[in-house]
């Protein structure tokens, strides 16, 4: 465990009830007080007490913590009204996180479908360039068979004509 975070004193807070507030220190055990500390609120230089019983039979009922007291119950209402709007706000916040996230999931989706799409994107890109190359080659080829076919027929026409003159005929 941290010690330092065990050496700081705990601070004491009265407890709220029906009435207003009440000095109770139930929850601080005698040896919290020995070993940790306690400091009242009450105290502005944040006096620490070691002994509970020094703390709940003197301090408590010192002039100074005495007003402290009054001034709670004084403030109550306010200090409830603060207390309700740091809830609420606290809720809010909550609420605003929880936005956020969804928005930021919404966003991430938004992303990935988009990445996808560039992806698919190069893909069709890079199709459409197989499909020119192939087609330049299949033009390319085309012409070269048809220059061939060309060529062959000449040849043919030449030996049909040579066949033809041998037989006697003389086409001109
Ligand atoms: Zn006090």
């Amino acid at each position: 465990m941290n010690r330092t975070l065990v050496k700081t004193p705990i601070l004491y807070y009265p407890e709220q009830s029906d009435s207003g507030f009440i000095d109770d220190t139930t929850d601080i055990t005698a040896t919290m007080f020995k070993d940790i500390g306690v400091t009242c609120p009450c105290s502005k230089t944040n006096k620490i007490y070691y002994n509970k019983y020094t703390f709940n039979y003197q301090h408590c009922q010192s002039k100074k913590h005495t007003e402290f007291m009054v001034g709670l119950k004084k403030n109550a209402p306010q200090i409830i009204k603060t207390s309700i709007e740091r809830k609420a706000e606290i809720k809010n916040l909550r609420v605003l996180l929880g936005r956020t996230e969804k928005e930021n999931i919404i966003l991430r989706n938004e992303i990935n479908r988009l990445k996808a799409f560039e992806e698919d994107n190069i893909e069709y890109r890079s199709q459409i360039e197989s499909l020119e190359q192939h087609h330049a080659n299949q033009t390319k080829e085309y012409v070269e068979y048809k220059s061939e076919m060309e060529e062959e027929r000449n040849k043919f026409e030449v030996l049909s004509k040579e066949m033809l003159s041998l037989c006697g005929y003389d086409i001109e």
